[in-house]
């Protein structure tokens, strides 16, 4: 990736010190998120697709190496630029884009339910009701991250049996509760909030879509793509920090049971599948294979968290080390939407890209 170097730089300058205050002291590393946008990781001009994906999954990876509730952060803001990109809504493209771009704003998603509605387990939480100029929306999301009174978030809405609605809505809209959510196991540094909606007027402008099912069979395989390299970056780094270890007492890691280069091997082959998959020109079409990968990536994680902490012993089981950190991180990504038993029904029911699955 072209500035490599670049983001290198500013994750061991910007990130690196903060690691450990995000994790104990639910610090959000905002300033970070919006140097990525400043620095022209978000840029899109004279790029192809294919090359704006590669960049961000790189980008994504080589953060979650060194903390993956602020590369969970980043795939929440990409998830919105994901949406706006895709959208015919000229006013969004040349009002709201640019800035989220270019790092003067930041976005969100809450699209967890909604994936959930169109995989068959949940009913949509969100109601919107149409009024003169656009939507009310009522209803209440349980978390979104990377939150704030001037973040921007996609949501869908249900306004009947039929039709659903997908809206970019302003963190400050008058009506709309935010309840910041700070006991989760890990993640904290994530600026998660409740989202609690009492008639939330959202004007045309900020309409997404208005036909949402169509428009979720268009953005779902990239909403996918972004998480895959969450696991990459945390995987890699688990095995870095097995590998520190190798000699320690007499070398006797040896003897346990899973091996740093049996995991490299599985990282290898992963992260070959999901660059192979960026470079296609019709990854809509790739939904089956995306969702397998997904769901590896988050078993690998898992096993090489857990290899993590075995290779690493007391070290590594004091509450603030970087691999009971990662530990805790990597739950959360067998926990976010489309978690392991989502994937798996959508895998075992053969779900293809259409949203009406
Ligand atoms: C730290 C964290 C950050 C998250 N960030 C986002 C985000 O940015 N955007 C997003 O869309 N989703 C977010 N989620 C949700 C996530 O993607 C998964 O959907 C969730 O972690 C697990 O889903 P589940 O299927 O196990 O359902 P469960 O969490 O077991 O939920 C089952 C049902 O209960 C509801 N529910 C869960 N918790 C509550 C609650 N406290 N109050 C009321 N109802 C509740 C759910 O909506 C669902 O209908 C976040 C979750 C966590 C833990």
């Amino acid at each position: 990736m072209k500035n490599n170097g670049r983001l290198k730089q500013l994750i061991a300058e910007q990130l690196k010190p903060l690691v450990r205050k995000i994790d104990c002291e639910a610090y959000y590393a905002r300033d970070f998120l919006l140097s990525l946008g400043r620095e022209g990781f978000f840029q899109t001009e004279g790029l192809t697709i294919q090359e704006i994906l590669s960049r961000e999954v790189q980008v994504v990876e080589e953060i979650a190496k060194t903390c993956m509730t602020t590369a969970f952060n980043l795939w929440c803001h990409l998830a919105a630029l994901t949406y706006i990109r895709n959208s015919d809504n000229n006013y969004l493209k040349t009002e709201i884009l640019p800035g989220l771009q270019s790092g003067e704003l930041l976005g969100a998603t809450g699209l967890s339910n909604p994936m959930k509605y169109y995989a068959g387990l949940e009913t949509l939480h969100l109601k919107a009701e149409k009024a003169d100029g656009g939507y009310y929306l009522s209803g209440v999301l349980p978390s979104v991250s990377n939150l704030g009174a001037s973040h921007w978030f996609g949501v869908i809405a249900e306004i009947n049996g039929h039709q659903r609605v997908m809206a970019l809505v302003p963190g400050n809209a008058e009506g709309l509760k935010l309840k910041e959510k700070l006991e989760y196991l890990g993640v904290n540094g994530s600026a998660t909030f409740s989202c609690a909606f009492n008639q939330v007027f959202i004007s045309e402008k900020f309409i997404i879509a208005e036909n949402a099912d169509a428009f979720v069979a268009k953005i779902r395989p990239v909403f996918v793509l972004y998480q895959i390299p969450l696991g990459l970056g945390v995987t890699e780094a688990s095995i870095k920090s097995i590998e520190k270890v190798c000699n320690k007492q007499g070398g006797c890691n040896k003897y346990l049971p899973i091996q740093p280069i049996e995991l490299l091997a599985e990282l290898q082959t992963l992260r070959e599948a999901i660059f192979n998959l960026t470079s296609l020109t019709d990854i809509q079409n790739k939904w089956r294979e995306l969702i397998q990968i997904r769901l590896d990536i988050a078993l690998l994680t898992s096993k090489a968290v857990h290899a993590c902490m075995l290779h690493q012993g007391g070290a590594g089981y004091l509450q603030n080390s970087d691999p009971s950190r990662r530990l805790r991180e990597a739950y959360f990504l067998i926990n976010l939407t489309p978690t392991i038993k989502h994937l798996g029904k959508m895998l075992v029911e053969n779900t293809n890209v259409s949203a009406s699955n």
